[in-house]
């Protein structure tokens, strides 16, 4: 069950006395974010603005909405990072997830032995943070050698986002598989594809594990056919994210001007969500790319070639007849 850190949430409301607040976090948590807001009026009396809006990460805050709204504070709910707050108004409030992992991790730990991994090294994402240290204990007493990658920027120690991987990529020689704690594959996938190591998820409700390599391979190979099929491209678009974490606006003057240098046409963009419906509005352009978040690229369907950074820098590694390697096979796709 996920439990909101409500104690924080009315430690902080308590202290700045707030005239009104507002929530957000992923959809997944809407009904815990209900359920706390209705807690908030009951014990505080103010208005509480839940923002309905897709909220993907510490990258997506909607700092926006709660200035229109008038909010002053405003609580992002189930993305820990290493930050606490960002700015005056943005608290982060952590959502830990207590399903035990003590069963998996046992049943995972026996499984790989015949597979000769010795080496591993635990990653999760923010709500099973909690639970490194428990199941770093249960492959120790089975005689693996446990190394936990150390974090940086915004990641914790052992943590990963679906776009920025250190604790996993900084100590792939060092180890022989990851093992990724939680259910979530846009997590466990990302680190597969950015490292190429036997990566297991482990999940805790199913009481299973998984090899996630397959799965990471048919996004890798999804990936690579995209930058082919905009190899031909007459005309890009260039999609700036107006997502206030995502805005790279700087990223997409830089890759407007490389594509020009090569003889492309290009059209600048702005959108706030990208999708393949908005994507259909535009005529007369061949491929797009966007520099948002790169797994709107690699984890869905356009019916036009749409890259993502790493992507578009392999393509232009392409047209300048240079070999594009494993161009996502780095710590940070952005
Ligand atoms: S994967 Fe996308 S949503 Fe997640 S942190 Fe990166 S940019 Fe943000």
């Amino acid at each position: 069950m996920i439990t909101i850190d409500e104690k924080r949430i009315f430690e902080t409301i308590f202290k700045r006395k707030p005239h009104s607040v507002a929530l957000n976090g992923p959809d997944a948590l809407i009904s815990k974010i209900q359920d706390s807001a209705n807690n908030i009026t009951e014990r505080f009396g103010i208005p509480v603005y839940i923002i309905g809006d897709t909220c993907w990460g510490s990258c997506d805050l909607n700092t926006h909405a709660v200035d229109v709204l008038g909010a002053d504070i405003l609580f992002n709910i189930g993305h820990t990072v290493a930050m606490e707050t960002f700015g005056e108004k943005v608290v982060m409030i952590n959502a830990y997830d207590d399903a035990s992992f003590d069963v998996v991790a046992r049943k995972c730990a026996l499984g790989l032995k015949g597979e000769k991994y010795r080496s591993i090294s635990l990653l999760t994402d923010s709500q099973h943070l909690h639970q490194i240290a428990c199941v770093k204990k249960i492959f120790e007493e089975n005689d693996y050698q446990v190394i936990i990658g150390r974090g940086k920027g915004q990641l914790n120690d052992a943590q990963v986002f679906g776009c920025e991987f250190y604790p996993a990529y900084d100590i792939q020689n060092q180890i022989d598989a990851y093992i990724f704690l939680g259910q979530s594959r846009f997590h466990c996938a990302s680190i597969a594809m950015s490292t190429e190591k036997p990566t297991f998820m482990l999940d805790p409700y199913f009481r299973e594990y998984f090899r996630i390599n397959e799965y990471a391979q048919s996004l890798q190979k999804k990936a690579i056919l995209s930058v082919y099929k905009a190899l031909d491209a007459g005309r890009i678009g260039i999609i700036i994210g107006l997502k206030e974490g995502q805005f790279a606006q700087v990223r997409a003057l830089e890759l407007k001007k490389m594509f020009e240098q090569l003889g492309k046409k290009t059209q600048l963009i702005a959108l706030t969500d990208i999708t393949d419906d908005r994507l259909q509005n535009f005529k007369g352009i061949d491929a797009f790319v966007q520099v948002a978040c790169p797994r709107i690229s690699t984890d869905n369907h356009f019916k036009k070639p749409l890259l993502s950074v790493p992507q578009a820098l392999a393509l232009i590694k392409l047209l300048r007849k240079e070999p594009i390697d494993d161009f996502l096979k780095i710590r940070h796709w952005l």
